[in-house]
């Protein structure tokens, strides 16, 4: 999955993502990336967020919308992310899914906080600002 999420001089928030899918997917499975609330979400009054990893397990959760409605309470875009991965984890630790299950999300807030936080280490995301430019940023990770 590629999920893009943007803010601009305005302050308006944009959001895109598409995917390849799931390897070994069944015929005609639909992931979360085009789903509207799992794999991504967006709220020009509050953030976006967008998902990674096994989409049935961030269309259970509406991973995305609820990452932005944490933000809506208050929580800063780590927070948010850190909250829902563990909802996640602590949903799949006793299955047998487990052995392979990684999610990630990125976030961003209004004012361009930003974060990402995924299951496992190895989610990596890019950045793109006026401050410093183009760089890369490791996730935190509950594992
Ligand atoms: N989220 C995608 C899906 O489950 C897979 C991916 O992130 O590569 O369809």
């Amino acid at each position: 999955t590629i999920s893009m999420l943007a803010l601009d001089e305005a302050g308006d928030l944009y959001g895109g993502c598409t995917t390849s899918g799931a390897a070994w997917k069944l015929h005609g499975r639909v992931g979360d990336s085009p789903i509207i609330g799992a794999g991504l979400f967006l709220d020009n009054d509050v953030g976006a967020a967008a998902a990674t990893g096994l989409g049935e397990a961030v269309i259970r959760t509406a991973g995305s919308a609820m990452v932005v409605e944490l933000m809506r309470q208050g929580k800063t875009p780590m927070e948010a992310c850190k909250e829902i991965v563990e909802r996640i984890y602590n949903k799949h630790k006793n299955h047998k899914d487990m052995e392979y299950l990684q999610v990630g999300f990125i976030a961003i807030n209004k004012v361009g906080d930003y974060a990402g936080y995924s299951v496992r280490p190895g989610f990596n995301y890019a950045i793109c600002d006026d401050e410093k430019g183009n760089r890369m940023e490791s996730a935190l990770s509950k594992m």
